[in-house]
Order: structure tokens, then C-alpha cells, then sequence
């Protein structure tokens, strides 16, 4: 009995094992017939100025708009996209997609885009997203590149040489997630951020959590001292945003802001007359 038990359990455990791998290659395989399909698409996550509460552009987020399976979110297919050597090509073709649509916008808004650390291991990354910029006519003035941190320990002098490239086209450079994962503080020095980028997972939870708080004023205080502004992800709310804006953070996203919008919403907001930011929109409501 213990035999056959223990063959069950085998067994049992083996067909556990092929399910997976069978939904992953299906998942695989659908990703890539997603691509050519158009499925992948840019959503936009407002930015806002927190000392005057002007839009100040959006951070684009790719989505998996799939027929079959759904809205799929970025942590679903990316990482599968970069095992599988598919991340560049699926990443170039949403950022061309944000870049064609945000040429139309107020040419003063911008697009943060995020680059995975495998594409920071491609030499020809800069030229290609240069070549995006040439071919859709959007200005590298209005782009900013988000990178983590982990994209810089493989190889930091090739993510040296590519953000020196891209900084000298007028492109802009944020280190996204500051605070998770591999810190260090050397980093900011190797490497010319325009923008430090505080994780959601520390300003969400700043008023239910002292060290989240401590470690939100520790990196606002830290960008000051290294006069380099910072952008803080997560704001739920109006007690999270009014102590980022004490705390000198000088620009912020969240839910507080709005959920990411695909490009219909974006026009839609966009075309308000009155276009104005959640914060100021407030006051004149409890000054009238
Ligand atoms: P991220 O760069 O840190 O992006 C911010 C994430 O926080 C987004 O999740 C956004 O929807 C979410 N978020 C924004 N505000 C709030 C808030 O107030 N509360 C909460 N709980 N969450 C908020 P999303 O879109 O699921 O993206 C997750 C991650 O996927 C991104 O994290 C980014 O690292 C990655 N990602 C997204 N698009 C791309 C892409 O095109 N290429 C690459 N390589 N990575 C991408
Ligand atoms: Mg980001
Ligand atoms: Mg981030
Ligand atoms: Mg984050």
C-alpha cells in the first residue's frame, strides 16, 4: 500500500509538474502570437505636480488586452517576455504605440517608460529607442526611462554607457522602486538619475507602518542633500499626498490621481476644458 501510495504521489506530483509547464508554454505561445495581433498596448498613469497640482505627464504601463484570457497586468507576461527573449521587441512596440499617441497630447505633458533589466544588457538599447523617437516624431525631451536597481549589477559599466547615450540624446533617467530590493547608495553616484523613484510599497502603507514612513523621509531627504528630485508611486490618499508635499517630494502618482487609463480615457481627460488636478479641483470646491 505504501508502494502504491507513494507511486500516486509520484505521479501525482508529475502531472503537476507537466500542467504547469503546459499552461506556461501555452502561455508563452500565445504571447507571442499576441505581438503581430497588436494585443499589447500602452495605459497611462497620471503624474502630478505636487506643489502646484498640474498634470505633469504619464508613466506608461504595458497591458495585455488578450481576446482570451483578458486585461492581463505586466507582472503576468513580462517576466515569461524576458526569459523567452521576447521583452524588446514586445517593449519597443508599446513604447512606439504611447509614443504615436502622445505626440497629439499638450506637448509640455511627458511619458516615463520602464525598461527591464534585460534590455539594459542590449548594446544597441539606446539606438533603438532613438530610432522610436526619429521614426514617431516624439521629442526625447518628453521621455523619461525608468530603471530598477537590479538592472545595474550585472553590468553597470554597459547600463553606464547606455544612460550616458540616452542622457545625450536630452532623454531623462529615473531609478524606479528606489528602496527595494538591492539599495545602494553607491548607485546614485555611478550613475546621473534625474529622478529618484520612491516604491508604492513604502508610501501606501506610510501612516499604517513606522519604518515605511521613516524610509519615505529618509529617500526625500536623501534627494535633497543630492539635489535630485524625487517622484513618489502609491498615493492612496490625501493624508499620504499632504505629508509627501511636506516632505519637498516634488512630483507623485496613485490611485488618489486615478488608475492607469488606456488611450480613449486619456482623450477623454485630456479634452476637459477644465482640466484641472484632484488637489486644486478640492479646494475650489470647499472654497465655493
Ligand atoms: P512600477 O514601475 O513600479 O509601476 C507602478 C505600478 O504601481 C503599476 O502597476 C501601477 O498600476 C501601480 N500603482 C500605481 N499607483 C498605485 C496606487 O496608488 N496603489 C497601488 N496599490 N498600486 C499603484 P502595474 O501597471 O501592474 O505595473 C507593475 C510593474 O510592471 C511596474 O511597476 C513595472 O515595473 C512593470 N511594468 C509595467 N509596464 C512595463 C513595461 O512596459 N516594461 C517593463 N519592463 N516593465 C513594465
Ligand atoms: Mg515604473
Ligand atoms: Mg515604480
Ligand atoms: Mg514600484
Amino acid at each position: 500500500a505504501a508502494k502504491k501510495n507513494g507511486r500516486n504521489c509520484y505521479s501525482w506530483f508529475e502531472n503537476g509538474m507537466e500542467t504547469e509547464l503546459r499552461s506556461r508554454n501555452s502561455l508563452e505561445g500565445d504571447i507571442r502570437a499576441a505581438i503581430p495581433n497588436d494585443e499589447f498596448v500602452p495605459y497611462f498613469e497620471q503624474q502630478i505636480d505636487l506643489v502646484t497640482g498640474d498634470l505633469m505627464g504619464f508613466e506608461m504601463l504595458a497591458r495585455w488586452v488578450s481576446p482570451v484570457r483578458g486585461l492581463i497586468p505586466p507582472d503576468d507576461f513580462i517576466p515569461i517576455a524576458e526569459e523567452t527573449g521576447m521583452i524588446g521587441d514586445l517593449s519597443m512596440s508599446i513604447i512606439r504605440k504611447a509614443m504615436v499617441e502622445a505626440k497629439n497630447w499638450d506637448p509640455k505633458l511627458t511619458i516615463s517608460v520602464n525598461i527591464s533589466p534585460v534590455q539594459l544588457k542590449d548594446p544597441w538599447l539606446a539606438q533603438k529607442i532613438v530610432k522610436l523617437l526619429v521614426e514617431t516624431g516624439f521629442p526625447a525631451s518628453r521621455l523619461e526611462v525608468e530603471i530598477t536597481e537590479s538592472s545595474l549589477f550585472k553590468n553597470l559599466s554597459l547600463a553606464q554607457s547606455i544612460v550616458g547615450s540616452l542622457k545625450n540624446q536630452g532623454i531623462r533617467i529615473a531609478l524606479d522602486d528606489f528602496g527595494t530590493g538591492y539599495s545602494s547608495l553607491a548607485h546614485l553616484r555611478a550613475l546621473p538619475f534625474d529622478r529618484i523613484k520612491i516604491d508604492r510599497s513604502f508610501v501606501s502603507s506610510m501612516f499604517d507602518n513606522a519604518e515605511s514612513a521613516a524610509i519615505v523621509s529618509a529617500i526625500a531627504g536623501l534627494g535633497a542633500s543630492l539635489d535630485v528630485p524625487i517622484t513618489a508611486e502609491g498615493i492612496e490618499n490625501d493624508n499620504i499626498l499632504s505629508r509627501l508635499r511636506a516632505l519637498g517630494c516634488s512630483k507623485g502618482q496613485g490611485w488618489y490621481f486615478g488608475q492607469p487609463m488606456n488611450i480613449d480615457q486619456v482623450r477623454n481627460l485630456l479634452s476637459q476644458k477644465d482640466l484641472l488636478p484632484a488637489r486644486r479641483r478640492q479646494a475650489e470646491v470647499t472654497s465655493t
